[in-house]
Order: C-alpha cells, then sequence, then structure tokens
C-alpha cells in the first residue's frame, strides 16, 4: 500500500527517537513491499525558533493531508518562560483540535525488561494488558477560566455528544478485546460524571450489549490501578482523569522509554506519539530509549493503516529485542550493559 507519513520530530529527544521509529516503518515497508513517503515538518519550539510559531500553516497542510502523523515531543527549557506569548505545546493542542482527535489511547502492557524498573511489585504486574481512553477535547483545560484578586475558577462542561463519541469509540476498542469496560467519573460529587455516567450507560446498554460496563470512581480507580492492575482491560475516561491516571498507569510498565500513544478521531487519521517527554537533560546524546516511540510507529500502522499484522509483527520484535537483552540506560539494571539508541533500533530492525 501507499501511505503518506508526516513526521513531526519536535524538541528534546523528538528528532532522535523519532528517526529510529522512520527506520522501523521503513523495514516493515521493505520486508511487505509498502511505500511509505515520510515528510518532516516543523512543531513545538523548534517551530518557534523557525517561524515564531508553534503550528506553522504549512505543518497543518501536511498533517491534514497525511494518512497518519508521528511525533516525537514539544517543549523544553529553552520555550518554558510561563510570561512567554508562545508556547510549543499550544502547537499539540491546535493539531489536535484542528484534526477533530478526541480520543488518547494509551496501551499499558509491562515487560518484563520493566518490570524491575517498575516501582510497583513485580507478581502484580505479570499479564497485565489494558488500556486507557482519554477524552482529549472537552472538560476542565477548556471551560472558562476566570482569575480576580482573591479568587479563581475552572468550569468544567461536557457535551452529550463529546462523551457519547469517545464512549463508542472505548466500546468498539473493548469489543475487539475482552468485551469489559470500565468508566471512570467522580459521579457522586460532579454534575458532568453524573452526565458521563447517564450517557456511557446508555450508550453501552443500547449500541454495545455484548460489553460488560463497569462504573469506578476515579479516587477509587487510582488506588486499584496499583493494587489489581490486571482486573482491567478497556478503561474510558474524561480529559484530566484520563491525564493523571495515564502518568499513573505508565508506571506500571516500569519506564516511560516503553509507552506509546495515539490520538484518533471519527477519521483513520491520527497523531503517534511515546507518552514521554522532550526530555532536555539527555537529548542529543545517542541515549534515549526509542522502544517508546517505535511502538507508537505499531499503533500507527494499525489504527491508521489497517496493517494489524505489521503492526503485531514490529510489537513481537520490540519484545524480542528487550528480551534479547538490547536495554537503553533507563532500563538496564545493575551491572547490565546498556545501548544507545540507535543499537536498539537495530536491534528491532534485525528482529523483524
Ligand atoms: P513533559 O512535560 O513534556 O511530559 P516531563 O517533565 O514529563 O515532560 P520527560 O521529558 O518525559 O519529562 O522526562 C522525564 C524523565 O524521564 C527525564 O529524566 C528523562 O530523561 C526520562 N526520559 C523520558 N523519556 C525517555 C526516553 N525515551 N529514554 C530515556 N529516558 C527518558
Ligand atoms: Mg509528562
Amino acid at each position: 500500500m501507499h501511505a503518506d507519513i508526516v513526521v513531526l520530530p519536535g524538541d528534546g529527544i523528538g528528532p532522535e527517537v523519532t528517526a529510529a521509529a522512520v527506520d522501523v516503518l521503513r523495514a516493515v515497508a521493505r520486508r511487505y513491499g509498502h511505500h511509505f513517503r515520510f515528510d518532516e515538518k516543523l512543531i513545538g519550539g523548534a517551530a518557534i525558533d523557525a517561524t515564531g510559531t508553534p503550528l506553522p500553516a504549512d505543518t497543518l497542510d501536511a498533517a491534514q493531508a497525511a494518512d497518519a502523523i508521528l511525533l516525537g515531543a514539544v517543549g523544553g527549557p529553552k520555550w518554558s518562560d510561563p510570561n512567554a506569548k508562545v508556547r510549543p505545546e499550544q502547537g499539540l493542542l491546535a493539531i489536535r483540535k484542528a484534526l477533530g482527535l478526541f480520543a488518547n489511547l494509551r496501551p499499558v502492557k509491562p515487560h518484563v525488561a520493566g518490570l524491575g524498573a517498575s516501582p510497583i511489585k513485580p507478581h502484580l504486574l505479570q499479564g497485565v494488558d489494558l488500556v486507557v481512553v482519554r477524552e482529549l477535547t472537552g472538560g476542565i483545560y477548556f471551560g472558562r477560566k476566570q482569575r480576580s484578586a482573591d479568587s479563581a475558577s475552572d468550569l468544567c462542561e461536557y457535551s452529550v455528544f463529546e462523551i457519547e463519541r469517545v464512549v463508542r469509540h472505548a466500546a468498539k476498542l473493548a469489543r475487539s478485546r475482552s468485551g469489559r469496560l470500565t468508566s471512570v467519573d467522580k459521579a457522586n460529587v460532579l454534575e458532568t460524571s453524573r452526565l458521563w455516567r447517564d450517557v456511557t450507560t446508555r450508550v453501552i446498554r443500547d449500541e454495545f450489549p455484548d460489553v460488560t460496563l463497569e462504573h469506578q470512581l476515579v479516587d477509587s480507580m487510582a488506588m486499584h490501578l496499583i493494587a489489581k492492575p490486571r482486573a482491567y482491560d478497556v478503561i474510558v475516561t474524561e480529559n484530566m482523569f484520563g491525564d493523571i491516571l495515564t502518568d499513573e498507569a505508565s508506571m506500571l510498565a516500569g519506564s516511560l522509554g516503553l509507552l506509546p500513544s495515539a490520538s484518533l478521531g471519527e477519521g483513520r487519521c491520527g497523531i503517534y506519539e511515546p507518552i514521554h517527554g522532550s526530555a532536555p537533560d539527555i537529548a542529543g546524546l545517542g541515549v534515549a530509549n526509542p522502544y517508546a516511540c517505535i511502538l507508537s510507529a505499531a499503533m500507527l500502522l494499525r489504527h491508521s493503516l489497517g496493517l494489524e499484522g505489521e503492526a503485531t509483527c514490529v510489537e513481537q520484535a520490540v519484545s524480542r529485542a528487550l528480551d534479547a537483552g538490547f536495554l537503553t540506560a533507563d532500563l538496564a539494571g545493575e551491572g547490565q550493559r546498556a545501548i544507545g539508541t540507535r543499537a536498539a533500533t537495530q536491534a528491532v530492525i534485525e528482529q523483524l
């Protein structure tokens, strides 16, 4: 197949890890006879430096015409002045909004190589395989904000439409997995959560009778996620709860450097990126863990290009590279040899 993939390396280690993922995608294309065209564009701090804006029109045009978008990371100390007019993160929010991406998927599947690095007891982690689906466009992050001398407020709003579409997305995903869906809210306190719960209950009852729905309050979910992570399959929740729970869930896998994500909408195009940030402390050193970005490329193959076999092939190659002991510094324990970004990438390509 032919596919146009826009690559947005961004800042910090972004260029190093996206280059690794592109190398793997090229190897997949060679092996399976696909034609992937890569078009590299600016976003974030790199775009601010070159053009004065975090999302240049040229980047957005290319993204809107693409089949899929691979992103590294944006931001860094150079652009973090709180009084700055333009910030790298604005580029990310703007591109997600322009492309109508409302569901952020973060799969968490701990690998043996990460277990030692996780703060959680290894026996709790074996067999964990869950996906958090976070709503991306609504909630308190986007509501009206006000500040006076002695008070401040942030409005939390959700429409039925916004809840329905993300719940349907999560329910389809649950259907393709074990058929279990956990919806997380704070319905004992918040009106938006009571709406969330009503809409979720109705959508699942009327449209997904084969999906088993469970409701959890966000505070107890935070506890269960650590105490019995194996009990969960697909978790769907609103924007801020999802933000917090996905960072928590990432610790199940041991290293930030192992976790991919996808931001999806109604169409096929999505943005695929590792969940880690730009890691300015190790940028340019060639030691960044590329596995999260490579696994994000696997999600790209699956969700935007419909290449399930190729996606699984990449995931298995990463798993075998880890099993074979190809560990970057964030994963290597005491007495284990740490390899760099390129060696890890090469190990994955050989395993393909
Ligand atoms: P952001 O605000 O952009 O999410 P952050 O503050 O969460 O960023 P990261 O940039 O993700 O921070 O980095 C957190 C720590 O994890 C840093 O010490 C960084 O070096 C390390 N880290 C992040 N990603 C990787 C990676 N791919 N490989 C190795 N170490 C990483
Ligand atoms: Mg972060």
